[in-house]
């Protein structure tokens, strides 16, 4: 046996490498895209640590393992991210589900009437995490997703298959201005793109340079998207429906302030885990 290229000896050279990349977790990370590479169980690779590894398993580590040190986010080497206790997959089409966003999910269970039956839509669903959640949580809800991008959409699709939820739920691919069901709901749910155009350019360069700036950018005072989904709430839900955004640290103003001219009440705002302002209610 050549002791070199045993499993073992191979995430160590990757644990030192990522460790010299300034890595917090070199040799976590490195175990957990070793199980990812190998389809191994974490007690799999720790049988098989002194097994040789082959060539080809042994490139595709070390691939992604430099995908890593170029700041690479983890879940998008592995394809999965976990969100509210459930994993999602997400890919460079989708943002990276967030564990700040799960605080928008438990603002919308807490206005949809339980044990009822109640229809939801999410609007630029992206990975569908948002939704899936909800659904996971109340199983008299019907949901319906809206994602302009396809490839987007594509993964929405298979988190909802992922989760055994997708007889419960309908997938629009297009613009939630041209989406015909905002009279069908009683509860509307979106993480819009929020950030200001100017700013993406100061987000974590692993944000800037790897997740779909689509997804984030919200024109030149970041509020485009909640203008756009207000005036059409307006216009088109039906009355008691609610809506819960994710919103910017620093925009809670400016939302509650949109919503309140455009006729909405009961508004209210929630903190995130770092209790920032991370969502409005209306
Ligand atoms: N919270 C995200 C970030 O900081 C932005 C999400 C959004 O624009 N919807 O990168």
């Amino acid at each position: 046996m050549h002791e070199a290229r045993t499993f073992k000896a191979q995430l160590a050279i990757a644990a030192a490498r990522l460790k010299s990349a300034g890595f917090h977790k070199p040799g976590r990370e490195a175990r957990q895209l070793m199980q990812h590479v190998c389809s191994m169980s974490a007690s799999d690779l720790i049988r098989e640590e002194l097994s040789e590894m082959d060539d080809k398993a042994r490139g595709a580590f070390f691939d992604l393992v430099e995908r890593r040190v170029s700041g690479e986010p983890f879940e998008y080497l592995t394809g999965v991210a976990s969100f509210y206790g459930l994993d999602f997959y997400c890919t460079r089409e989708t943002l990276i589900p967030r564990a700040d966003s799960e605080v928008v999910v438990d603002e919308a269970l807490a206005r949809l009437p339980l044990g009822r039956t109640a229809r939801v839509a999410d609007l630029g669903t992206g990975t569908g995490c948002l939704l899936i959640a909800l659904l996971k949580n109340q199983p008299g809800l019907s949901g319906h997703a809206v994602e302009k991008s396809s490839a987007a959409a594509a993964i929405a699709r298979k988190n909802l298959i992922r989760h055994r939820v997708r007889s419960r739920a309908s997938i629009t691919i297009g613009s939630w201005e041209d989406w015909d069901g905002w009279g069908d709901v009683d509860l509307i749910i979106s993480n819009p793109p929020y950030i200001r155009t100017g700013t993406i350019a100061t987000l974590d360069a692993s944000v800037r340079a790897f997740e779909p700036h689509d997804a984030l950018d919200g024109g030149e005072d970041g509020l485009e998207a909640y203008r756009s989904i207000i005036s059409l709430a307006a216009a088109r839900l039906k009355e008691g429906a609610w809506l819960v955004f994710e919103i910017g640290f620093d925009q809670r103003e400016a939302v509650t302030g949109l919503l309140e001219k455009a006729g909405f009440g009961s508004i209210s705002c929630g903190q995130d885990h770092g209790q920032r302002d991370r969502v409005v209610a209306a």
